[in-house]
């Protein structure tokens, strides 16, 4: 990829020599939490968005796991500082804590070091051409796993493998994304993004209890929607509701915020990007850059980075 130095276990050191374990517990069994954070540039700083709700939401991750992380988010949220200022042109951070080598590959092992790293890396547009457009969803073959079937609050690592075979799927068959339905048919969530539909002046998307992500950026798109006046409600919300909403749109760190053009063939109101779904983009964008004064504690600023 494109990082140039990444933190590794307390020190930056250069991508390539940020190496693994091949017998360690991360890679082989996905035994590790991560998070996403985008970072804004101007000519004169950067802002990082909600850093400290992402480093908690590690913490989070490794608490449900039962992981030890070494450092403290303090430390963490200082190294991401520290890495997005080694990688002029970063624009995504990717801190991950994952088990090493134990000494055994025993699922019972408990000996594994937990190693530490921050990556930064220049991700632009995750769909590219998506603000215009708006993106295509394809519902998911692959069921969203109930509360007892895997810790979907978590951002764990081996969580993903489901997450990824409905994105590709989803991708084979000419979307961009799926959606992703839980075990009661519920819409929960797109593979790394969350679920909004507007109807007349109410922005409604999928309660925590669908089986989703709390994403940050679904919690900032319900603060935004409310200061702009939106009545915002967390419920269930099936299929139809969706196809027949006057708007959609998905948000995640990666992906911001996007309007959804269409599902499974179905085109969402005009077929492009809707007037609320626009509001709050530019919104979000204001925000995530510190151009909103109520809002700039969720922007850490680092300057000449
Ligand atoms: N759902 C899942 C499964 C995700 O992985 C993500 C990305 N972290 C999201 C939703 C969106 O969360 P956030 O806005 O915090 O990036």
């Amino acid at each position: 990829m494109n990082a140039l130095k990444i933190w590794y276990d307390g020190e930056l050191v250069d991508a390539q020599e940020a190496k693994v374990s091949l017998l360690s517990f991360g890679l082989q069994y996905g035994w590790g939490v991560f998070e996403g954070i985008r970072a804004y540039r101007s000519n004169t700083n950067v802002s990082v968005f909600r850093l400290k709700d992402h480093i908690e939401r590690l913490f989070r991750s490794a608490k449900i796991l039962g992981l030890e992380i070494p450092n403290s988010p303090d430390e963490l949220c200082q190294a991401v500082k520290e890495t997005v200022k080694a990688n002029p042109a970063a624009d995504y951070i990717r801190p991950v804590a994952f088990a090493g080598e134990g000494s055994s590959l025993s699922l019972g092992t408990l000996d594994m070091p937990v190693h530490v790293a921050v990556a930064a890396v220049s991700m632009g547009e995750y769909v590219p051409g998506a603000a215009e457009r708006g993106i295509e969803v394809f519902t998911s073959p692959w069921e969203k796993p109930r509360w007892r079937a895997a810790a979907v609050s978590a951002k764990i690592c081996g969580g993903y493998v489901g997450l990824i075979m409905a994105k590709r799927d989803a991708m084979q068959k000419g979307a961009d994304e799926a959606l992703m339905l839980n075990s009661s048919g519920m819409i929960a969530e797109g593979s790394a993004e969350n679920f909004f539909i507007v109807k007349g002046e109410t922005i409604s998307t999928p309660s925590l209890t669908a089986g989703i992500l709390g994403g940050i950026t679904r919690d900032t798109v319900m603060q935004l929607a409310s200061d702009l006046g939106y009545a915002v409600e967390e419920r269930e919300i099936v299929w139809d509701e969706a196809v027949s909403a006057d708007e959609v749109f998905m948000c995640g760190t990666a992906l911001e915020i996007q309007a959804v053009r269409a599902i499974d063939g179905r085109i969402i109101g005009s077929g492009s990007p809707g007037w609320i779904t626009k509001q709050i983009m530019r919104e979000y964008s204001d925000a995530a850059n510190g151009r909103i004064p109520k809002h700039l504690a969720w922007c850490d600023m680092i300057e000449d980075a």
